[in-house]
């Protein structure tokens, strides 16, 4: 296995495919994902964390990646956008500023999706994202660490751009801290989309955190905030990656 010789010119991915968005309001756009290695935080339900093993990555130079990204379009037909994801992709920004640009010069749409932990990696590459699909990860959700700071920062340099903010809520997360999360929404802008998204376990949504979404989340968020919507993740239920 190749290892990176250098995070400015080169990045790890652990995979590329074309498949439909499964989260979020754009759900069900056709996109090129780029899955990058490696992430800064290590969250209970994560389902990529066989694939943010070393043995799984493949490094490519701005260069290539784009080659293979024009390949793919060319394969499969048109994308609505490329998704940078994860791992998460603001842990290889060096890399970012270097790719970025070729891929817009090839006018493709960036989404990117990120845990919205790296506000500094972030404003290094924001000016070529077109859409970010930010999370804020209530530390009852994913055994992590709080990054409220973090979350707070993040989002008032992602508002620059179309931006939506989506939670994933366990059967273990606190309500309070899901009001914490529309808070800071609310005071960078209350019209920013505010996704929960129930969590899935291998028999498809965590009946128990829709019921907490339903029970004591909604009521407690619902005041001043414009677009506040569930949406399940979907690539389980549809059957694809
Ligand atoms: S931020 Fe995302 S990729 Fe990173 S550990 Fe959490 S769920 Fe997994």
């Amino acid at each position: 296995m190749k290892r990176l010789s250098d995070p400015q010119t080169e990045t790890e991915i652990s995979e590329i495919f074309s498949s439909l968005q499964g989260e979020g309001p754009h759900l069900g756009v056709k996109q090129i994902f780029v899955r990058f290695g490696r992430c800064n935080m290590h969250c209970g339900y994560c389902d990529e964390l066989e694939k943010m093993k070393e043995e799984h990555f493949q490094v490519f130079s701005a260069d290539a990646l784009t080659t293979e990204l024009e390949r793919l379009e060319s394969e499969k037909g048109s994308h609505h956008s490329v998704a940078l994801t994860g791992g998460d992709p603001l842990f290889y920004a060096p890399f970012l500023a270097e790719f970025l640009p070729r891929l817009k010069a090839k006018g493709r749409l960036v989404y990117l999706e990120t845990n919205g932990t790296l506000p500094r990696e972030l404003s290094e590459v924001v000016k070529w994202c077109d859409i970010i699909a930010m999370d804020m990860k209530p530390p009852t959700s994913t055994g992590d660490r709080p990054f409220w700071a973090a979350h707070e920062e993040f989002l008032k340099i992602a508002i620059r751009k179309e931006v939506f903010v989506k939670v994933v809520v366990t059967p273990e997360t606190a309500a309070d801290e899901v009001k914490r999360c529309a808070g800071i929404v609310k005071s960078v802008n209350p019209k920013i989309p505010f996704i929960l998204q129930p969590v899935s376990d291998p028999f498809g949504i965590n009946t128990q955190a829709l019921s907490l979404i339903e029970k004591e989340i909604l009521p407690s968020i619902s005041e001043g905030l414009f677009d506040v919507r569930v949406i399940p993740q979907m690539h389980k239920i549809w059957g694809v990656r």
